[in-house]
């Protein structure tokens, strides 16, 4: 059985900055998996570029670090491929509602087994500090001195429109919170889609995690229910004095790769091509 020694890559630790909120996101999946009791060799983390995208570095299981804001694509292309791995998507605020916006939006449409965990601290933290899709208005940053003169985007309420399988808010000063959300999302049939908000200690000075603690309530224990989808949308447009964690939104509905003709006979890895790979490289070249 999985222990949390067993999910430790051991080389070395973590560069990210000493109170970071991604140790404890690291932390909180390694006990969602301990507490799912994955096979390791079953796990695939996924990410694009950003302190977050880090993070396959540091779990022992399958790892993929890829570019800016393409996690979600190379996440589909592997579940699609091996559909009995659990797929695992990370990304930062920047590199999923910025770089890969295009790629959220459409995941969001189409239900693929695939979890989506995003660690959004409301700023580009690895770039020193950049205004992010999700920096509060007002909000100064290195790139807007004067203040944020824009909206933030609400990645929950887009979900919510898009009535997406599974949408979840956690917080990463709650560990014990993040570790059910992530079991609960992760062991979940259908397209998962988690937004958790984190502290960036060295970048952001306005989120902190005391502002986030002075703030959060959880959905459950008020004893919200995630079925119904106006609720939802009306639970996802609360603004910041009073931030709503916990389960939003959930229905299993029948997943993309148990329809497709093709896929649903056997994962895509034990089909036999039926095309001659020899002929179609050489016609590539
Ligand atoms: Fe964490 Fe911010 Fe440091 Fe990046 S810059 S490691 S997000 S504290």
């Amino acid at each position: 059985m999985v222990e949390m020694k067993d999910l430790s890559t051991g080389t070395y630790v973590p560069d990210w900055c000493p109170g970071c909120g991604n140790f404890l996101i690291l932390n909180a999946l390694k006990k969602a998996v301990v507490q799912l009791k994955l096979n390791p060799k079953d796990v695939v983390v996924v990410s694009g570029i950003g302190c977050s995208s880090k993070l396959p570095q540091w779990i022992n299981v399958f790892g993929y670090h890829g570019v800016h804001g393409r996690g979600l694509p190379v996440g589909t292309g592997i579940k699609l491929a091996n559909k009995k791995l659990h797929v695992i998507v990370i990304g930062g605020d920047g590199d999923v509602f910025g770089e890969g916006m295009n790629h959220f939006i459409h995941a969001l449409r189409k239900n693929i087994n695939i979890t989506l965990l995003v660690h959004d601290n409301q700023i580009y933290g690895l770039t020193k500090g950049q205004t992010s899709p999700t920096s509060m208005t007002g909000d100064r940053s290195t790139s807007s001195p004067r203040g944020n003169a824009f909206d933030p985007i609400n990645p929950i309420a887009l979900a919510v429109a898009q009535k997406t399988p599974y949408i979840a808010r956690t917080f990463a000063g709650d560990l014990k919170h993040m570790t059910n959300i992530f079991a609960d999302a992760i062991s979940f049939k259908g397209f998962s889609f988690v937004n958790i908000f984190q502290s960036c200690v060295t970048w952001n000075k306005h989120n902190t995690n005391q502002w986030f603690k002075e703030r959060v309530y959880d959905l459950q224990a008020e004893g919200y229910k995630a079925d119904n989808i106006e609720k939802a949308f009306k639970k996802a447009l609360e603004g910041y004095e009073k931030i709503p964690i916990g389960v939003f939104y959930k229905e299993e509905r029948p997943l993309f790769e148990d329809e497709h003709p093709i896929l649903k006979k056997t994962p895509l890895v034990k089909q036999k091509l039926e095309i001659d790979i020899k002929r179609f490289m050489e016609e590539l070249v």
